[in-house]
Parts: structure tokens; sequence; C-alpha cells
């Protein structure tokens, strides 16, 4: 090799040694380190450089200054003009996903954030630097947050942190991640979820919904109604529907169609049934349920049906919004045959989304998905960010 070859080889390898160096962010409980955040970022943002720092000195007796202008070395929490010089940015990062980068001796940590007053295309928040704050904690701090409440922190003890030069980047599976009826009003709760990065970049509206078909139809359309004993039930309480008839799915796609005609900002519509039994017994319904695997009636498939019915008829004026639909109680198990529950994320857009809670059994789902009948867990198969939703409890049973 030439003097000068070998030099330039020399020179390669020392800069890149210089650039892969791992930052020693605290070092025997000391650190030189600030946190910066600007003045003006979100709420969230500001939440997160105080996370930094409260469980940085948690961990280690060592606390960093939170600073309002840069300041090297630093841990740089939120995009902004520092960021944006040194080349870390969300682009390409989904909504409420995170970025922890190192360049120099310096860390950034950071994600796509709305404003205080900002909601997404879709009706949710973007948290993307908080949780990116969170992310660090656990995977560099080795923090855990078992359950709300200080007392439900578990945080080891480290003199010294030190971070690899690394650039990960990741988002959420689900655009719609909450863990309903825990008292989730309660301050310390809230907190919990936001560092279980819990979250909405997508609003879902999935309440039982069945009396979008006025009872009073009784009267024109009686076979809109379940059936039982040979007759069509006059609709009181928790009514159900005939599912697999299609002047009622034209009806129920005609009203969610009036709901987003009048509430042009409202981003869901919800195709949930009514809570209890009733199912109809008519022949077209009946001919679509199984036995779920105790023995019980499962009406998933004609749920599901209907689900992909409605979204068909609704997508073709709103192929924007969404529906969504529980998969629960008698329609909780998958369908013995692999279903797709709807032609997710075609360019027509039609998407029907499903959420899940407190469900019993194996549940859960998203548009683009198939259900498998043996399994407890959907597989993605369509794992582009608009077709990722929902969420559930109870899937590992
Ligand atoms: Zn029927």
């Amino acid at each position: 090799m030439k003097p000068c070859a070998l030099m330039l080889c020399l020179l390669t390898a020392t800069l890149t040694a210089a650039l892969a160096a791992p930052v020693a962010l605290v070092v025997d409980g000391k650190s030189d380190h600030v946190i910066y955040c600007d003045t003006n970022a979100p709420s969230s943002v500001k939440t997160a450089a105080t996370e930094l720092q409260t469980y940085v000195e948690q961990v280690t007796g060592a606390k960093l200054p939170v600073v309002n202008e840069p300041k090297e070395p630093m841990v740089c929490v939120g995009a902004n003009a520092a960021s944006t010089a040194a080349r870390v940015t969300t682009d390409g990062l989904a909504l409420e996903g995170w970025r922890v980068a190192v360049r120099g001796r310096n860390l950034y940590i950071l994600g796509p954030d709305t404003a205080d007053d900002e909601q997404t295309p879709q009706g949710g928040t973007s948290n993307g630097t908080r949780n990116a704050a969170c992310m660090f904690i656990e995977k560099f701090l080795g923090v855990r947050w078992l359950m709300p409440g200080p007392h439900g922190d578990y945080v080891p003890k480290m003199a010294s942190v030190t971070i690899p030069d690394q650039d990960l980047q990741g988002a959420p599976f689900f655009l719609n991640r909450r863990v309903p009826y825990i008292q989730e009003n309660r301050a310390e709760v809230k907190q919990w979820g936001a560092r279980q990065r819990l979250g909405l970049s997508l609003s879902l509206y999935h309440s039982h919904n069945w009396t979008a078909i006025k009872p009073e139809a009784f009267t024109q359309h009686p076979d809109w109604f379940a059936e039982s004993g040979g007759v069509r039930v006059p609709p009181t309480g928790r009514y159900k529907l005939c599912v697999t008839n299609p002047g009622l799915i034209r009806a129920f796609a005609d009203a969610a169609i009036a709901y987003f005609d009048a509430n042009p900002k409202a981003t869901c519509f919800s195709l949930s049934p009514a809570d209890s039994a009733g199912w109809c017994e008519c022949a077209h319904c009946k001919a679509l349920y199984e036995d779920d695997p105790n023995g019980d009636l499962s009406v998933t498939p004609a749920i599901i049906q209907f689900y992909n019915g409605v979204a068909k008829l609704v997508a073709e004026k709103y192929p924007q919004k969404v529906l969504a639909g529980y998969i629960y109680a008698a329609y909780v198990y998958p369908p013995s045959q692999p279903f797709k529950l709807a032609p997710t994320c075609s360019s027509c857009g039609r998407r029907a989304s499903t959420t899940a809670s407190r469900s019993t059994g194996p549940s859960c789902s998203s548009a683009g998905t198939i259900w498998h009948p043996s399994g407890s867990r959907l597989r993605a198969t369509s794992p582009t960010t608009t077709c990722r939703i929902a969420c559930t409890t109870n899937w590992a049973r």
C-alpha cells in the first residue's frame, strides 16, 4: 500500500472511530450534559424533558439541568432548530414514532409532536418525543413502570450511563392504544399510560351503536331486525339486527353517511352491536354462525361480513373515514376460516377497524389483517400506517 493510501485509511479509521464513539452521559454520578428543550415546545415535549431529568437523577444521582438554549454537550429533546442543524429530523417517522440518535457528544431524542391545541388529521394527537424519552428511559436507564404511582417504579442504580453510538427509530404498531377501566382519569394513571406509550393518533368511536337503526323502522322494515322463533322481534331494549339483510346494511351505511354529513370533522362511526343475546335466527344469518372453541354460539362471521358490507358502502362517499366495531362477546372468537376484515388500504381507501376491550378471549385486530382461526393473535398483512389500529386486553390467554 502506498504511504498516502495508508494515511487515508488511517484517517478514515480514526474519523469513523470518532464518529462512532459512545456518549458518556453520566460518569461516576456526574454529568456535564444539559437537557435542552425549546421554550416553545409542546407541553408533552417539556414533560419528556422533565421525565429524563427525573430518571437520570434517580438512577445515577446526577441532576442534569433543563435549559432553553442549546448548549453542548446536550440531550436535545424535541424537534427544533438544533436537531435540524444536526440533521436529526422526524422525516419519515410515523405519527407517535420516536427517534434517539447520537451525534458527537450530543443525544437527540425526538418524534413527531402535535402542538398543545393541534390534532392529527384523524382526530388524535402525536407525542412522539414523549414516547422517545420513555423508550430511552426504559432501554438505557433500565427503568420499568410496573404500575401507576411511585410504588410501581422499578429504578435500578447505576453510577455511569453510556449510550452507544446509535440512531434508533420506531413507531407504535397500533394507532390507538388504550387500557380502559383502570381509573384512567386519575393523574397517576394518566402518567403511567403515557410512560407505557399509550395514546392515539387516530380517534376511534366504537361504542354499542345498533340504535343507529331506530326502532320506528320496524313498522316498514321488520326484516331489518332479528328473527326469533320464526318471527321478527319488535325492537326494545338491546335489540338486535338482521346483519345479512342488504336493506339493513344499506340503511346502516346511510346512517353513517348522514352522521359524517352532519359532522364533517368526525373521523369515525361505530358499527358495534348492542350487548346481550338475541342474535337473528333467520336462515341467512344462521348459515354464518359457528361454534366457538367452548361449544358456544359464535356469530363472528356474520358480524365481520356486516362490518365489511357497511364499510364498502360508506367508502363510496367517505373513503377516508373510519368505521369501528367491537370484536367482543359472542363475536370475540375468530371465524373458522381466515377472514379479511376489510379491503384496506386499497386505492379507494376503504377501511374498517376494530377494537376490543374487556375481551375474554383471543381477540382484536385491525384493518388489513387476517384473523387466524387457530391463533390468539392477528398477523398484520398490510402493515401500512393507516391500517394499524386497535388494541386489546387479555389476548395472550
Ligand atoms: Zn338475519
